[in-house]
């Protein structure tokens, strides 16, 4: 797997939580072209998807991914 900037256009799950967070996820590509959402706070690294709630969730004070 490797990482991937931001995508937009091609976020899995557009309303997980995820997106959203301060932690912040990293979008990580397998070698069969999908894309899974890191998190970099969580012991098992890959939540089920889509995160609706989450203890460790912060708002990104940047704004929506760009
Ligand atoms: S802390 Fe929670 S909301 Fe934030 S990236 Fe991790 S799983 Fe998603």
């Amino acid at each position: 797997m490797a990482d991937l900037p931001p995508k937009p256009s091609s976020l899995p799950f557009p309303d997980s939580l995820c997106h959203r967070c301060a932690a912040p996820p990293r979008y990580v590509e397998s070698a069969r072209g999908s894309v899974f959402i890191l998190c970099p706070l969580l012991p098992n690294k890959y939540p089920p998807q889509p995160v609706r709630r989450c203890p460790l969730f912060r708002p990104d004070t940047q704004g929506p991914v760009s």
